[in-house]
């Protein structure tokens, strides 16, 4: 299969991120940060009733931290060292939710001395350690929700606790002097089912209806978390098509007098702005008579393409040479032969491809720079260029 650059990226600024290129050491990390502003926009244009809590995890550079800072962004937080990142940026302690369930008594302490009052859970446990770290502060639950099956980088399983757990942990948290404030969710990251939303909302509505009736409480907030989608091979929906469909699951569940919403988009806002520039180290073939093709390329699992585990994320792959393309198994430089980026998924790449061509990885500003391994094989970090 082939790739149209044009659905991907307008050729001006491609060009423009290319002739940047031209003259760097592969492998790197092109960021437009242009393209960040007007997703931002978007997704604001999409749900104008949502605060935007952005997922410092999905690149956590300080261009596209003070960026979003700049554009009225939250941010949704997962340890301290995101948190002191982000506070030396001048961002405000009320702007923060620590939305990692998974976490220390001393790092809670740490964010509720830096001034934060909004938490995560999803354990007893873990609700306790927040009562005495971080007293009065404002809880929201995590709840398990399906959709893993649709979502091509699932999160589901590891966080999050039943609907039955769920209230009776905000019911412990009134008990502890804590705010018993919202419910939390994430459907799974790049979920291309839209309808994961109405199902996990679904849920959200019946743990507001049971709190009030049962125990008196009124719960305030929905945390739709992220999930929304970048620009890979499989295709998805459009955002505004999430946003609409998404909006009509919140309103038929409650109606006009909707509770505060709060999304934490990481992959979305991100991944579409980043072109990921490599170089070929090798093409070979295994047999003199092999019909397969092995490319293998400078950039790799270990230096931003861990989301190629299981080819989940299919990144779109764009190369200058022209004219007939060929299957290919596409690899990376290391010495660890979990170092293959796409077997089984066959893509074309130009038959006179050769050692030296660069391959332009698009939709890869998301989950590159902030995975990618320190110095396997001696290998550097994934650079990366913020223009
Ligand atoms: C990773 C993460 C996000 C971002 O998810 P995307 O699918 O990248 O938008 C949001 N919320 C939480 C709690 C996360 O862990």
């Amino acid at each position: 299969m082939s790739i149209k650059l044009e659905d991907y990226f307008d050729r001006e600024t491609f060009n423009r991120i290319k002739d940047r290129a031209d003259n760097h050491e592969t492998p790197f990390l092109v960021v437009d940060l242009k393209t960040i502003d007007r997703a931002y926009d978007e997704l604001v244009e999409g749900f104008p009733f949502g605060k935007i809590y952005y997922a410092v995890k999905a690149n956590p550079s300080n261009e596209v931290l003070s960026l979003l800072k700049n554009k009225g962004s939250n941010f949704d937080i997962a340890s301290i060292y995101e948190l002191e990142k982000v506070l030396a940026l001048g961002v405000k302690p009320e702007q923060i939710s620590f939305g990692n369930t998974i976490k220390k008594s001393r790092h809670i302490r740490a964010f509720y001395e830096k001034g934060v009052r909004m938490y995560a859970t999803d354990s007893e446990a873990d609700l306790r350690n927040i009562a005495k770290a971080a007293p009065g502060s404002k809880i929201y639950v995590r709840i398990l929700t399906e959709g893993s099956t649709t979502a091509d980088w699932p999160l589901s399983r590891k966080f999050g606790c039943q609907t039955d757990m769920a209230m009776d942990l905000l019911v412990l948290a009134r008990e502890l002097g804590l705010d018993p404030y919202g419910i939390s969710f994430h459907v799974g990251s790049q979920q291309r089912d839209i309808g994961a939303w109405d199902a996990a909302i679904g849920k959200v509505k019946v743990i507001f209806e049971r709190l009030k009736e049962e125990d008196g409480i009124v719960l305030k907030m929905i945390n739709m978390g992220g999930g929304f989608p970048a620009n890979y091979i499989t295709k998805t929906n459009t955002l505004q098509t999430y946003a609409e469909e998404i909006t009509r699951f919140l309103q038929e569940d409650f109606g006009d007098d909707l509770p505060e919403i709060i999304l934490e988009p990481g992959r979305s806002l991100i991944a579409n702005a980043g072109i990921l520039v490599s170089e070929v180290v090798l093409v070979s073939r295994k047999s003199h008579t092999a019909l397969e093709r092995w490319v293998y390329t400078d950039v790799g699992k270990f230096s931003g393409l861990i989301e190629t585990m299981d080819e989940s994320i299919k990144f779109p792959i764009w190369t200058d040479k022209q004219g007939e393309l060929e299957e290919a198994v596409i690899a990376g430089p290391t010495c660890d032969s979990a170092d293959i980026m796409y077997e089984n998924y066959k893509y074309g790449l130009p038959l006179n491809l050769a050692i030296g061509d660069r391959m332009y990885w698009l939709s890869t500003g998301a989950y590159t720079t902030s995975y990618s391994a320190i110095e396997f094989n001696g290998f550097p970090p994934l650079e990366a260029f913020y223009i």
